[in-house]
Parts: C-alpha cells; structure tokens; sequence
C-alpha cells in the first residue's frame, strides 16, 4: 500500500455547526440528550442567517479537504433561513473543492408550515440539479403526514432520505414509524437505540464521537445486517479520526476486534459518493493500511486531487485563502453567538 488514497466522505455532518465552537454556554447546564437539543442546537439553528450559513459551510469544508475528506454528506436546518439554504452550503462547498451530497431536514417542531416550507427546499434544490437527498430531522419531531411526505417526495425525485434515527431514548418509536419507507437509498443516522433485529432498510451512519459527547450510548454498529459508513456530526470533517475512535470503541466491547471493520466503514462512505473514488489524497504517512493508521496520530494530508484539479497542495488549498475564511468565519460566529 502506498501513501495514496481515493477520497475520503464525511457520511454525515451539520456543516452549520463549524460555527458552534465557543459559543454562550446554555442558561442552565443540560442534563440529558433531549436538553442538549433544546438549549444548544436548536437555539443556534433558529438563529443563523444566510450570510452565516455561507462561512459555516466555507470553514467546514475547509476543514474537511484539509482532513482529505473529498466529499461532505451535510444535513442542513435553519428554520429562519430556509430558502435557498442549500444552494449556499453547496456553492461554498464547490468554491473550496470539495465534494457535497446535501438535504435540509424537516421537522413539525416549527408548525407544519415550517415542515412544508422544509420541504419545498428539499425540491426545489434537486429540481434545479443539486445534488441532494430529502432531508427529515427525526421521526420523534415529525407527524406521520410529514414522514410520508418527506419518503413520497424522495421517491418521485428518485434520491433517498438522510434522516437521524433512535440517536437518543427519545426516538425509540423511529423503527416502527419508519417501517415501511425506509428504502436501501435512505441514510439512517445513529441508530444508537435501534434494536439489532430492527427491519429498516438503507446505511447506518456511525458518529461515535458524537455519541460519545451526548452520552447517548454506544450503537455498535457492527451488530446491524446493513451497510456502515462514518460521520462526525458536525465535529469536524476528519473521519480518519472517526475511523480511530470508531475501532477502539468496537474493540471495547469486542477484544476479539480487529481494525479492518471500522476500516470497511470509512470505505463505505464511498458509496454514497462514488466519484470520490477517482479522487486522490496523497498523505504524510505510509503505508496507509488500517493496522498502521489505527494507532498513528495525526496523519495528514499533502495534496489533494478532486476530479484531476488538485485542490489542496502542501498542504494548503489552492482555490480559497485559509486565513480569509478562518477569519470571515470568526465575525460570522461572533454575529451568532451575538443573538443567542
Ligand atoms: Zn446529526
């Protein structure tokens, strides 16, 4: 093996929350997944405008390409903002060379005006041609109507779904109320709650970082009959690192475990992006088998090819200044964290 890769995919992130870091602490300190939805992420995403979504989305996949993440599968909200939101995140994506499979998650936690508005944006954005899946947040912040809705529309533009499933004990009812519209296509984030014997169809996306941080538990995602692919969550855009964490979480509960499982996992990604295979990442360590990456820190990449341009060079980006869209990315989460 040499020190040469395809690309590698993000399967699943909230570009939105690169703005996240540093913000106000919450009025009083959460207690349990469902307070840290409340006070945290859905306080930050009814906040944010167009003009933030653009650099949260310039620094993420900044971020991403400097991980050699060649292709970002994003799950977007902004209730305030919804129109024309993923036309943002994709040109932001585009002008930093990355890759994007992009959905804006609906939800009834807005009335169901909110939702349809949700997903009209969902259409009008893979009408137009954008690469994109129908977005739901969670069965549990969704009526039935809007659930079929959601599969319905996803059938007729012929993507599938990328939806949050049983990522906390309050989404428990997700297998049942999705039975019967989950298809192969469909993205099922989580899955931390999901029963191993549960009959829903499509990859499960692993965050384990992620998980970690909520405290919701472990999926063990080795224990479901369906595809694997790995995610951040909105940490970041480096699923090498997910990678590590991924393998030394399964080997906790399986010592037997070697590093080849998580290994599939962040090949799986793949899948969702096939292009990225044609991508070339060209990395500080050799050789990049999974036994050497697993127990080595802080491999990076040197160049980065994404559809024969070479996007990032000696480790820098060659489409966009680095210092610019950090710096454009801190006055926009200063404007945020200024309204929560
Ligand atoms: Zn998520």
């Amino acid at each position: 093996m040499s020190a040469v890769t395809p690309g590698l995919v993000c399967a699943h992130h909230h570009l939105y929350s690169a703005l996240a870091r540093g913000m106000p602490a919450p009025p009083k300190v959460a207690t349990s997944f469902q307070e840290i939805l409340e006070q945290v992420w859905w306080r930050l995403d009814a906040a944010l405008d167009l003009e933030m979504i653009r650099w949260s989305a310039m620094l993420g996949a900044l971020e991403a390409l400097e991980s050699g993440t060649t292709a970002i599968v994003d799950h977007h909200e902004s209730p305030n903002a919804i129109e024309g939101s993923l036309d943002v995140i994709a040109a932001a994506c585009a002008e930093v060379g990355v890759r994007s499979l992009l959905a804006y998650g609906i939800t009834d936690r807005h009335g169901p005006d909110g939702a349809r508005r949700g997903l009209a944006e969902n259409e009008r954005f893979i009408r137009a041609g954008g690469r994109g899946l129908v977005g739901i947040h969670a069965a549990f912040t969704c009526s039935d109507a809007s659930l079929e809705a959601a599969a319905g529309l996803a059938a007729d533009l012929g993507v599938g779904v990328h939806v949050h499933v049983a990522e906390g004990p309050g989404d428990v009812d997700a297998p049942r109320r999705l039975a019967g519209l989950a298809r192969d296509d469909w993205l099922l984030a989580h899955g931390v709650h999901l029963p191993t014997d549960h009959a829903l169809r499509g990859t499960i996306l692993h965050n384990p970082m992620s998980n970690l941080n909520n405290a919701v538990g472990y999926a063990n995602p080795a224990r479901f009959a369906n595809p694997v692919a790995l995610g951040t969550d909105g940490i970041g855009g480096n699923v090498l690192e997910a990678f590590r964490l991924a393998y030394v979480l399964q080997r906790s509960v399986d010592v037997t475990c070697g590093p080849d499982t998580a290994w599939r996992w962040l090949a799986t990604g793949r899948d969702l992006v096939p292009e990225t295979r044609d991508d070339e990442v060209t990395w500080s360590y050799e050789p990049m088998d999974p036994w050497h990456v697993a127990f080595t820190p802080g491999i990076r990449p040197l160049r980065v090819a994404v559809g024969g341009e070479v996007v990032l060079d000696d480790g820098r980006p060659t489409r966009v200044d680095a210092a610019e869209v950090r710096a454009k990315a801190r006055e926009q989460a200063a404007r945020l964290h200024a309204r929560l």
